[in-house]
């Protein structure tokens, strides 16, 4: 039922009321903070190939982002090659991911990167249709339904970087790196062996 112009939520039975009452309270008490659930780790520029645990660094992303136990061994037979100063393009890049591998540049190696580059892996799993229905789903999400995806939407430009026309793989690995179980329940069957 309408309630017109009441400003307060429409609260039909008492104990709602009381239950109203309670979320109003609650929310006047404790302002809701947003932060990135995963922020990004800063490079360690003394990281060597010799110095770094690859397997520490895996072993980490697969308990920080919740990597489902029957998919970790798929994670752990993927490729991946520690290349110092890696550089695409003389360009610089902490990681890359190809068709058969991904090179990580040892001063960038932690969780974080490393769960960007598996979403690329994970993205290279989905259908065109799959990618184009993601698009479109993140794109919606991104620009106001979902709190979170908004809020580190506007603090993480490369989250709104596409290419080509509308392709959002960048905003796809981001968003599982900085929201990981966070992010909104409607995206996560678009990273196939991550949930
Ligand atoms: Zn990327």
């Amino acid at each position: 039922m309408s309630r017109g112009s009441q400003s307060l939520p429409a609260c039909e039975a008492r104990e709602e009321v009381g239950m109203c009452l309670a979320k109003i309270l609650d929310m006047l008490k404790k302002p809701a903070t947003l932060s990135i659930p995963h922020p990004e780790e800063p490079r360690n520029p003394l990281a060597t190939i010799d110095s770094v645990s690859f397997y520490l660094v895996l072993e980490k992303w697969f308990s920080d982002w919740g990597v489902p136990a029957e998919y970790q061994d798929f994670w752990r037979r993927w490729p991946v090659v520690l290349v110092p100063n890696l550089t695409y393009l003389g360009n610089p890049y902490p990681a890359l991911t190809w068709g058969d591998q991904t090179e990580l540049d040892p001063t960038w190696c932690n969780p974080g990167v490393l769960a960007h580059e598996m979403a690329h892996k994970s993205w290279s799993q989905l259908t065109e249709w799959q990618r184009s229905a993601f698009n479109t789903a993140y794109t919606r999400l991104a620009i106001g339904e979902d709190k979170l995806l908004n809020f580190c939407w506007h603090q993480i430009a490369y989250m709104r970087t596409t290419w080509g026309q509308n392709n959002n793989i960048e905003g796809h690995a981001d968003c599982y790196r900085y929201l990981g179980k966070k992010m909104p329940q409607e995206l996560k069957e678009f990273y196939p062996r991550l949930f």
